[in-house]
């Protein structure tokens, strides 16, 4: 049984990112693979340990002004399930809210975990639009497509990229960066959502999860060839 947790799912489910925890249930149960979701709202308690794949969405500035403070008191026992192996995938706010801070347009500074030390600043202009990047899986560049809506601008220094921007802005749309991936940790500026169309992203996350525990990894191959074609074309508008 692999333990899903949607954090927030309330303030932080930006343009659907819920739609990336239906694509990992789907692909486990498609494979067999009992699962089982646990959403936690603010106040409510969960044990990091025991969950196999934490999910952190998208917000917008008030939303994740509204779950800073009780994010904060879970620091100790998130950052240790992380450096124990927790698979995590946070997005946007969520990729945010990891690192050291977030300072918005009107100068307030919203305090991250700081599990990751990379910190954002909200910029001039909004960084929106369809983006591709190039992310290594088991040692394949494989390109994963998404869409982007921020205007926090995110620097990572000496972390692992998720991957390279190809076409879009990424991270802060001028080191060509994009998400961070630190352990089993993925953040990363794609909505889309962005684990339905990513196929080979899923499948690598969900391995992640079944090492962790000890179980077998070997995945019975799907039929991708529609989310292969729905990235097949983002590509080839934004190459144009
Ligand atoms: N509030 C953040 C920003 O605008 C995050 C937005 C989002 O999650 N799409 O940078």
């Amino acid at each position: 049984m692999l333990k899903v947790c949607h954090l927030y799912p309330d303030l932080l489910n930006l343009y659907g990112d819920r739609g990336n925890i239906i694509a990992f249930m789907q692909r486990c149960r498609w494979r067999g693979i009992p699962v089982e979701l646990l959403e936690v709202n603010v106040g409510e308690p969960v044990n990091f340990a025991d969950i196999d794949f934490l999910f952190l969405g998208g917000g917008s500035d008030r939303e994740q002004n509204l779950m800073a403070e009780d994010l904060l008191l879970r620091k100790d026992s998130l950052q240790q399930a992380i450096e124990e192996g927790l698979v995590v995938l946070a997005i946007c706010g969520g990729f945010q809210m990891l690192g050291q801070y977030y300072l918005t347009h009107d100068g307030q500074k919203i305090p991250g975990l700081g599990i990751l030390d990379v910190y954002t600043k909200a910029g001039d202009k909004r960084l929106i639009g369809n983006i591709v990047i190039e992310v290594e899986i088991n040692g394949e560049p494989v390109k994963v497509a998404g869409f982007e809506n921020h205007s926090g601008q995110t620097y990572i220094g000496n972390l692992q990229p998720l991957g390279k921007v190809i076409a879009g802005f990424g991270n802060n749309g001028q080191d060509q960066l994009e998400g961070v991936r630190y352990k089993n940790v993925f953040c990363s500026y794609l909505h889309g959502p962005l684990l339905p169309k990513n196929s080979k992203l899923t499948d690598l996350l969900i391995q992640l999860a079944l090492r962790r525990r000890g179980l077998d990894t070997s995945l019975p191959r799907l039929n991708d060839d529609l989310e292969e074609a729905a990235v097949g074309v983002i590509v080839e508008r934004l190459s144009k």
